[in-house]
């Protein structure tokens, strides 16, 4: 196939949902499994009440790309969902991998591995399928906290963002590593993550309100000249979104709580808003949103393909969590 048929065989927005196992405390309150999965449906079993207080249940069926259920490894979804993207950003296009769903859902046990199996894959193509050709791979690392801006390769220092005119975004600071080996990318994401989960309240608790965003780069220099600086290619993003219950956060009595929830409930929206603009192919990309859909500006233009990883915890207690996950991502598709 020509490079544009590979390019045009993958699509351009595929929405997959994940289910983890029931964890020990769901099971110590006896808590149930209520959904049922197929290759690439699933039905939640929502036991609800009668006026007379009898139960009953209802059943909701949804219809997705692929249902990955709890048996399946991370390898799996890494087959699933960013392995058949890696080839193609390195014919100009810019992908981003979401992982969206409830605090304690599996959005971090999921992510947290892609982007290593991905920079693998990359080196391996840049080795050897691209060989001699100039690409180069650069990681940097950054996470949107209260609709501002932290670099999680240089201990949180703040950034901001600024767009070029050309319609690139630039984030002014953020640093940026030019990587070659496995081990440093590895090295680096580890860093990462652990500057992230540092807050004051414990890692679920902190990493639960901002989104977190790693993003590999392909680079070449401009007709093979090394000394003028290299140009994108392509880019490969992968973001561990807020809880997504965080959004409702809008009420509660602490007003600094109460301020994250609105943006993060403002940038979840605006992220759906995007992602369907994508699929309608519309002039209009409604970015201006949040500072999340701003700052993945350039990879919702042009060439770009969306994965989105929803994250659903199978026990009776999430019900109303998991429906809401399942009924944004059916939204987005
Ligand atoms: P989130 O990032 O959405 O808040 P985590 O990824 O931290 O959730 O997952 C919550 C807990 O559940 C963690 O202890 C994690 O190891 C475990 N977990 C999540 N998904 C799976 C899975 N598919 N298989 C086994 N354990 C999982
Ligand atoms: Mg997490």
């Amino acid at each position: 196939a020509s490079d544009k048929e590979k390019v045009n065989s993958v699509a351009k927005i595929k929405v997959v949902v994940r289910k983890r196992p029931l964890n020990k405390k769901e099971l110590a309150k006896n808590e149930e499994d209520i959904i049922e999965t197929l290759s690439n449906s699933l039905v939640v079993h929502e036991t609800k009440l009668k006026v007379d207080l009898t139960e009953y249940v209802e059943k909701h069926e949804f219809v997705f790309d692929a249902v990955l259920n709890e048996e399946v490894s991370n390898d799996e979804v890494y087959r699933e969902t960013v392995e058949p993207i890696v080839p193609i950003i390195f014919q100009r296009t810019k992908a981003t991998c979401f992982a969206y769903g409830q605090t304690g859902s599996g959005k971090t046990y999921t992510m947290k591995p892609l982007p290593l199996k991905a920079s693998r894959d990359i080196l391996r193509l840049m080795h050897h399928t691209y060989r001699n050709q100039g690409f180069q791979l650069f990681v940097s690392f950054f996470e949107i906290y209260g609709g501002k801006l932290f670099d999680l390769l240089s201990d949180r220092k703040k950034l901001c963002m600024r767009e070029d005119g050309k319609q690139q975004v630039c984030i002014v600071g953020l640093q940026e590593y030019r990587v070659s080996d496995v081990e440093t990318i590895k090295e680096l994401i580890e860093k990462g993550n652990a500057t992230r989960s540092t807050g004051t309240t414990g890692a679920n608790e902190e990493s639960s309100r901002s989104h977190a965003i790693l993003q590999l780069a392909i680079k070449r220099s401009v007709d093979g000249n090394e000394s003028k600086p290299p140009r994108v290619v392509g880019k490969l993003s992968f973001i561990d979104l807020a809880g997504s219950e965080r959004g409702a956060d809008t009420t509660d009595n602490d007003k600094q709580t109460r301020m994250e929830g609105a943006e993060i409930n403002k940038s979840l929206l605006a992220l759906k808003e995007c992602i369907r603009a994508l699929d309608n192919d519309q002039g209009h990309i409604p970015f201006r949103g949040s500072k999340l859909t701003e700052v993945l500006r350039d990879s919702f233009m042009g060439n770009s393909r969306t994965v989105m990883i929803s994250c659903i915890s199978p026990s009776s207690g999430s019900c109303e969590h998991t429906l809401n996950t399942l009924r944004y991502a059916d939204r987005v598709k």
